[in-house]
């Protein structure tokens, strides 16, 4: 990596870890049976066991590290309710199903504000709303619909900004316009998820860590699940292991693919300087295939800077100094600046783009947040918990009995790379032709 580029403080590892870091947590037994047992301790593995302990219903929560070292605290903490659901379903789809997945879209950023007010989560929440930035002219003109749909679906409170305006958001003119999405925040997720954690304790919930799920078979009515620490015996089992979804689920590892995304954060800047890169505090995402997404700190001192870098699995000192010149493209006045950290984790696509819960061979999932999961993995939890304790009758828009497979794909992700260089091509030939 470019040395020239690191602060001297740099470390591999995320800037929120500095908030709260996931890298220790206590061990505790694995009891014999419970009447939930929940695989994957993130945001929708907390919000689940959280809502099913609120219904009075038993539950353990089983997670292969500790709580948290899965994507929940890395990520860019860039909270939606449905920006960015995906564009090819959005094609296929009538508009009266679009409607209802925006409507609970809309209610998973109902939620996470819901939960942060009676958990008490000091977790830097901004509801400063987002600027998704054209990449191109075309780009721009598409927006009209979807932030129809979004107003509609979404009560979103969208609106277009056309490029003479665009400096109003962002100090840069590196985009073609874009639309400004009220109804968004930004939070700090590692602080958010210690805050579900505490919730979660504070009930006498069991989190067991370092219990990586390795076997799991049906006996009579029941579920075995085995891990290297013991075993466990469950009515239910809700699988919440999204991008880190391996072979002890394979009909749900197939339908999941698992993909690096990247971040870096820098130094902190001169004040005037930071305060003129998105004066409003917004968060922004652009329209690019080769996505990046970013936002300034709580404080509003460093640009916390994330992308599709490359595709694959990489470590984030290969991809910093690709983000780098991702970042000083779209703020050429940071060229120069350093960057005190560089990270990692996994999302999860699905071949529909859409995320999903649902059961599958007996085994209820929340999965596959499309890179959009803080408030929709939440919210998917706390769906599946309400199914279980059977107090609604509610149905989610995301549980669907169609959670598609790909024939080609068993768990390896090879033609990620391929996809790339498609993405990279596509990208030169919307900006350019
Ligand atoms: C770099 C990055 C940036 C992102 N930026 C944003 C953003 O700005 N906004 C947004 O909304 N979303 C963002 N996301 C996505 C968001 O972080 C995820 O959607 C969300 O955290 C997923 O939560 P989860 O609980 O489903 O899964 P995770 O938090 O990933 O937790 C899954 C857990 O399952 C555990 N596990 C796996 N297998 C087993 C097993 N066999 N036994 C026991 N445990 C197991 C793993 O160890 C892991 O801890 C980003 C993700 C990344 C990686």
């Amino acid at each position: 990596m470019h040395s020239s580029i690191l602060h001297p403080a740099f470390k591999p590892k995320p800037f929120w870890w500095e908030f709260y870091d996931p890298t220790s947590f206590p061990q505790t037994e694995i009891p014999a049976r419970t009447r939930v047992a929940i695989i994957g301790a993130g945001y929708a593995g907390l919000a689940c066991a959280l809502e099913l302990h609120n219904h009075g219903v038993d539950c353990i929560l089983l997670e292969a590290e500790q709580p948290g070292s899965g994507a929940s605290t890395r990520n860019g903490g860039l909270v939606s309710g449905g920006v960015s659901i995906g564009k090819r379903y959005a094609g296929k789809n009538s508009a009266e199903e679009l409607l209802a997945l925006y409507a609970d879209a809309a209610e998973s950023f109902s939620l996470v504000e819901k939960l942060i007010a009676e958990e008490n989560i000091a977790c830097e929440w901004k509801k400063t709303g987002r600027f998704v930035g054209a990449w191109c002219t075309k780009h721009y003109r598409a927006m009209e619909e979807k932030i129809v749909l979004l107003n509609e679906g979404a009560d979103a409170g969208a609106y277009l900004l056309p490029p003479e305006r665009q400096r109003e958001e962002i100090g840069s003119d590196y985009y073609h316009g874009g639309m400004v999405v009220m109804r968004s925040a930004h939070l700090n997720p590692a602080l958010y998820f210690k805050g579900l954690l505490d919730a979660v304790q504070s009930r006498g919930i069991t989190i067991c860590s370092k219990a990586p799920v390795t076997t799991l078979h049906r006996s009579g009515n029941r579920w075995r699940l085995a891990t290297p620490r013991g075993e466990l015996e469950a009515d239910e089992v809700v699988v919440c292991t999204n991008g880190y979804t391996g072979s002890v689920t394979p009909e749900l590892q197939r339908r999941v693919v698992p993909v690096g995304s990247y971040i870096i954060a820098t130094e902190e800047l001169p004040p005037d300087a930071a305060a003129s890169l998105i004066p409003k505090d917004k968060s922004v995402y652009d329209t690019r295939r080769v996505l990046t997404y970013y936002r300034m700190s709580g404080d509003r001192r460093r640009l916390i800077f994330g992308g599709r870098a490359k595709f694959g699995q990489y470590s984030p000192e290969e991809t910093a100094p690709l983000l780098y010149r991702f970042m000083c493209d779209r703020f050429p006045t940071l060229a120069g600046c350093r960057i005190t950290h560089a990270w990692t984790g996994n999302v999860a696509f699905t071949f529909d783009e859409v995320p999903h819960m649902g059961k599958h061979d007996g085994l209820h999932y929340a999965l596959g947040c499309n890179g959009s999961g803080v408030a929709m993995m939440t919210y998917l939890g706390t769906m599946n918990a309400r199914k279980i304790a059977g107090t609604t009758n509610y149905h989610c828009a995301f549980d669907t009995q169609d959670f598609p497979a790909n024939p080609l794909y068993h768990g390896n992700p090879w033609f990620i790379p391929l996809v790339g260089r498609y993405f990279r091509l596509r990208d030169w030939i919307d900006r350019h032709i």
